[in-house]
């Protein structure tokens, strides 16, 4: 049994719906169905590609799947809402990113694990340390040494009646 640690992304049709809908798939690959979920934030698109704001938050959970067999989980989920893969960083339903897989530092094809561009982006660290602020990553940072003002001033969280 391994804690994972997931970010959820959205910016097309409903993005709150979008991350509630998602949470309820992620609930079949816990244990004992639970998923602990961040508050919801609004953040600003990364790259140069024109489009909505996106709907954030992390997601954590306790499950028995290896970590591909999450992986795929993941991917599954995502075409189930819809997500068509186009331009790099475009538009999209949904982007579930694996973040942590206990401690676990993996480099495989199709899976970095911890997720490479984690300690740079304000709409996963906000979340995740909201839902960890003790974490420590597996390459002995702690979070709380990776937030500030500044960081958290990036995203804007939303109300609780999301
Ligand atoms: P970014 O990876 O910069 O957040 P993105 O989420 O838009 O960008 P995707 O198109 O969703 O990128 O994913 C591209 C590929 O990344 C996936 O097909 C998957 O195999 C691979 N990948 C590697 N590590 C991870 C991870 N930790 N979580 C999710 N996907 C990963
Ligand atoms: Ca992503
Ligand atoms: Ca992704």
């Amino acid at each position: 049994m391994t804690q994972v640690y997931i970010a959820l992304g959205a910016n097309l049709e409903s993005p709150r719906q979008q991350l509630d809908e998602a949470v309820i798939a992620l609930s079949a690959l816990a244990e004992d169905a639970e998923v602990q979920v961040s508050p919801y934030y609004r953040s600003a698109p990364m790259g140069d590609v024109e489009q909505p704001d996106y709907i954030n938050a992390v997601a954590c959970l306790t499950t028995q799947l290896a970590p591909i067999e999450l992986l795929d989980a993941l991917q599954t989920i995502e075409l189930q809402q819809g997500r068509v893969r186009n331009v790099r960083w475009g538009a999209r339903t949904l982007d579930l990113d694996l973040l942590l897989y206990g401690d676990e530092q993996l480099s495989l094809p199709r899976l970095t694990v911890p997720h490479y561009g984690m300690k740079q982006r304000s709409f996963v660290l906000v979340p995740l340390s909201d839902l960890a602020p003790q974490l420590i990553l597996p390459c002995g940072t702690p979070i709380s040494a990776l937030i500030d003002d500044n960081l958290r001033a990036e995203v804007q969280q939303l109300g609780a009646d999301h």
